[in-house]
Parts: structure tokens; C-alpha cells; sequence
């Protein structure tokens, strides 16, 4: 995933959706969208360039944002920000119209070396991501050589972890919560079936 910095002004960008906004429905309807995309995302990119007026970490990537202020109380608020707007540029990817069904050969038997078979490993990913208490992610990554399906909570990312994200799904309340309510489930599973982007994760994996 390219950065996303205007080089005119060294500000975070927002970035473009992959699709339009109508496009996931109605696994995830356009209302949801226009909310998640248009106030919830752009809200952490336009914080995340107020926060860094006038610190060392301005027109620095989000990465080097996320792993220069990760675990440090006096920088929560800019990490938060920054690995939001990367979380969420990256969740928007993991997604695709009429995605779903079975991963590409070579995606696939790397799945079932680590899970076995592919529908382990989804089963693993929808428990991740039911089983997230609170706000967070259930992640796809590659772990050493292993794939591994992580949680992490609020804005955390396996990026501080030393895991390289292969996919995402949003837990948080507000990616689901027009469309579904309280049925976190119901979510996770149709975006597993119906979404899941995973010529994305092949892509991450190289
Ligand atoms: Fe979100």
C-alpha cells in the first residue's frame, strides 16, 4: 500500500475508496460507508495532521508514524490517528465486490499450510473477529513463514508486532452497527463469504 502524503504539503492524504460507495452492498450498505469512510476515516487523517504540527514527525509515512510512537503514553494520541488512517486505508483493500470463494493457488496452499484447510482458517479469522472484546481488528498476517489470524484492540496493529498484514476486518461498532446492530456475527461472516478481498493478501504477501 502506497503512502499516502501530498508531496506539495507533507500532509496525510485522505485516500481514495477502492470502489464506490454503494459497491459492498448490501453486505456493507452505502449509509455505513458514507459514515466509516467520509467521517470516521477522514476524522483520524485530519487529527493526525493536526497532531503533528510541529513535531519530528511530520511527512513521515504512517508506518514510520505508527512504529516511531507505538507503545509511548505521551504519543497515544498520534499513534492512535495515524494507525487508524492505516488500519482503515488497509480495510478498505481487504474488501472487494463479489469477493469471497476461494483464495488464488498459490494463496491457498500457504493457507493450508497453516490452517490446514482454507475453511479453518476462515472459521479462525470469524472467531478473531466476534471474539475481539470491545473495539479492534481481526488480522490475516505472515508471521516468520507461518499465516497466522491475530485480534488487536482499538487502534493497535500488527505492524508494531513484527506480523505483516495480509487482511483486515473492522470490529469496531461503528462498521457494522447501521447495517447490523448488535450482530457482529452476521457481519464478520458475510464479509468473510461475500468481501473478503483475497488477491489483496496475495499482494501483501510478496
Ligand atoms: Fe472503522
Amino acid at each position: 500500500m502506497s503512502n499516502q502524503i501530498s508531496e506539495k504539503t507533507s500532509m496525510h492524504i485522505l485516500p481514495p475508496l477502492p470502489y464506490a460507495d454503494n459497491a459492498l452492498d448490501p453486505v456493507i450498505s452505502a449509509n455505513t460507508i458514507s459514515f466509516h469512510y467520509g467521517k470516521h476515516h477522514k476524522a483520524y487523517v485530519d487529527n493526525l495532521n493536526k497532531l503533528v504540527v510541529g513535531t519530528e514527525l511530520v511527512g513521515l509515512s504512517l508506518e514510520k508514524i505508527i512504529t516511531a510512537t507505538a507503545g509511548k503514553a505521551e504519543k497515544a494520541a498520534i499513534f492512535n490517528n495515524a494507525a487508524q488512517a492505516w488500519n482503515h486505508a488497509f480495510y478498505w483493500n481487504s474488501l472487494i465486490p463479489n469477493g469471497g470463494g476461494e483464495p488464488p493457488a498459490a494463496l491457498k496452499k500457504k493457507i493450508e499450510a497453516s490452517f490446514v484447510t482454507v475453511d479453518a482458517c476462515k472459521k479462525e479469522l470469524a472467531t478473531a473477529a466476534t471474539t475481539q472484546f470491545g473495539s479492534g481488528w481481526a488480522w490475516l498476517v505472515l508471521d516468520g513463514d507461518k499465516l497466522r489470524v491475530v485480534k488487536t484492540s482499538n487502534a493497535d496493529s500488527p505492524l508494531t508486532k513484527g506480523a505483516k498484514p495480509l487482511l483486515t476486518i473492522d470490529v469496531w461498532e461503528h462498521a457494522y452497527y447501521l447495517d447490523y446492530q448488535n450482530r457482529r456475527a452476521d457481519y464478520v461472516n458475510s464479509v468473510i463469504d461475500k468481501l473478503i478481498n483475497w488477491s489483496f493478501a496475495v499482494d501483501n504477501l510478496r
